[in-house]
């Protein structure tokens, strides 16, 4: 199959999303990231000046929190960033998405 992708707009700005393998029936990819906490929008209203408003940007969830931008790659499942180790999980560096770690007692 043909995996979707988005990048940030932001300049710099490294993060990335990549099509689930997972998808469920019937959602649409925007939809999938804009769950995640991405920002589409035409870029139109993206970039001042732009009048091809049937263009979308992105924006990745780290960048509208305001924690942006992605300058270092990592695990992370929302915006590829960098993640730290903390007591609740695998936490992104810029997007505060927290990974649980799995269970210790897999057997
Ligand atoms: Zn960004
Ligand atoms: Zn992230």
């Amino acid at each position: 199959m043909i995996r979707d992708a988005v990048t940030c707009d932001r300049d710099d700005c490294m993060a990335l999303y990549l099509e689930r393998d997972d998808m469920p029936e019937g959602v649409e990819f925007e939809d999938d990231i804009a769950a995640r906490g991405w920002v589409s929008r035409p870029a139109v209203l993206a970039v001042p000046g732009r009048d091809d408003a049937d263009v979308l940007g992105h924006t990745c969830p780290a960048c509208v929190a305001g924690r942006g931008p992605v300058l270092e790659l990592g695990e992370c499942p929302t915006c590829t960033g960098r993640t730290v180790d903390l007591p609740d999980g695998s936490t992104c560096h810029y997007c505060g998405t927290v990974t649980p770690y799995p269970p210790d007692d897999l057997g």
